[in-house]
């Protein structure tokens, strides 16, 4: 009797055991618009009063699940999600390591302020009430999607998004045109073979809008999610790739002018999420797929004036890492066949092509403005030259900025399996 207990309670852990080595994908999302509107913030300055909003803005989150890995990719709609705020939610998110939680901002140009931006009198006009609630949402999307992990599959491409979504304002020919996406589908259950949820990874700045017209929007992000959903892509999340110096929304129109209304941001949304679905669309399914997560924190030293004020004026209590040094999570994720970096702030689309090139996989994805949003990258070489970068050059933590993220990033792809 007792030999049959003890076989019985090995093959009920062996059967635990393969359960729990499959994949598993779950996710949620919140609304995040703030009631009453606040403020729109587009950088230092004091924000521009809204009047109006365009579409909610939102969080969203997708965690995945394979053995005793467990990962969350979040994506807030704000211009940049510092890490002071992103450890909160860290603290409050059960069974998920706090390296392994990636969040990343979508960087509209149309949100309230979660830098604490100073104006020239060091004061903030930041809603610490507002982005409180922003961080507790995130955790609870977060253990919701945990609450929600199923057994699932993945389809994952990269491939070109044609048509009119994006440009380099600064060059027009020199943006990356791969837009990456991960869509994991339900394997059993009742939704087997529908989608749970689609990543879309592409390079823009969702400043269709803008900062300065006094409307609250997530910009082309919330018609792209709305598409992708409404085409039944589960919930939509969106990552921003390599799009510093200047990847923006293509909304010219004849004549020189620009479209910025809501109907523009629809199109560019809706056409980004046409174009994902379509590059996905006949991807081979992975089944069972690997997941491999790591972290490391690496430095930077701040260099720029305009940086150091912000980081010591702000009331976001940012963690600084010696004097005049700041501190970040760096991620290396492999996704199936996928490998996916992070960058902590807006790197120049240069960096990126640089540094896909050298990840060990033909599909790379980067993460932009993910755990931290330090402002512009640079490397050294464009740091401080054309005249067209005098503001990026000063809006990055300085003239090494690039070259570090370069060198730490590759070191850990060198250190890291390959998917
Ligand atoms: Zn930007």
């Amino acid at each position: 009797m007792k030999i049959r207990i003890i076989f019985f309670c090995l093959l009920l852990g062996i059967a635990q055991l393969t359960m729990a080595q499959h994949f598993r994908a779950g996710a949620a999302m919140r609304i995040i618009t703030p009631d009453p509107l606040l403020s729109v913030s587009g950088g230092i300055g004091t924000p521009k009063k809204s009047i109006q909003k365009n579409g909610e803005l939102s969080i969203r989150a997708l965690v995945l699940e394979k053995g005793n890995v467990r990962v969350a990719i979040v994506n807030v709609d704000n211009l940049g999600w510092p890490a002071a705020l992103g450890n909160k939610s860290r603290a409050l998110i059960k069974g998920i390591p706090p390296e392994n939680i990636l969040i990343g901002a979508t960087h509209t140009h149309s949100g309230p302020d979660a830098y604490g931006f100073p104006n020239e009198k060091g004061e903030s006009f930041a809603d610490l009430k507002y982005l409180d609630d922003c961080v507790k949402k995130i955790a609870e999307a977060v253990n919701e999607a945990v609450g929600k992990l199923e057994d699932a599959s993945l389809k994952i491409a990269v491939g070109e998004a044609k048509g009119k979504i994006a440009y380099n304002y600064y060059a027009d020919q020199l943006y990356d045109p791969r837009c990456g996406v991960i869509q994991a589908i339900a394997t059993s259950g009742a939704k087997k073979g529908s989608a749970i949820a689609t990543l879309v990874n592409y390079a823009i700045h969702p400043e269709v809008i803008g900062a300065s017209r006094g409307i609250l929007s997530p910009d082309l992000c919330g018609p792209l999610y709305d598409r992708i959903e409404s085409q039944g892509g589960g919930v939509a999340v969106f990552m921003n790739g390599a799009q510093g110096g200047m990847v923006t929304a293509d909304n010219r129109v004849e004549g020189g002018k620009e479209a910025n209304d809501w109907n523009e941001c629809r199109r560019i949304g809706e056409l980004l999420a046409d174009e994902a679905l379509r590059i996905v669309k006949d991807a081979p399914v992975q089944e069972n797929p690997a997941l491999f997560c790591t972290a490391r924190k690496i430095e930077f030293p701040v260099d720029s004036e305009i940086m150091r004020y912000i980081l010591q004026k702000s009331p976001i209590k940012n963690e600084m890492a010696g004097e005049n040094r700041i501190a970040t999570q760096l991620n290396l994720l492999n996704i199936g066949t996928a490998q996916v970096l992070t960058i902590p702030g807006e790197a120049l689309p240069n960096i990126g092509f640089y540094v896909k090139r050298y990840m060990n996989t033909k599909q790379p994805f980067l993460f932009g403005l993910t755990n931290d949003a330090f402002g512009y990258m640079l490397t050294k070489v464009d740091f401080n030259s054309f005249k067209r970068y005098e503001y990026v050059s000063r809006t990055s933590l300085g003239e090494m900025t690039g070259e570090i993220y370069m060198e730490q990033a590759l070191k850990l792809v060198n250190d890291s399996p390959k998917p």
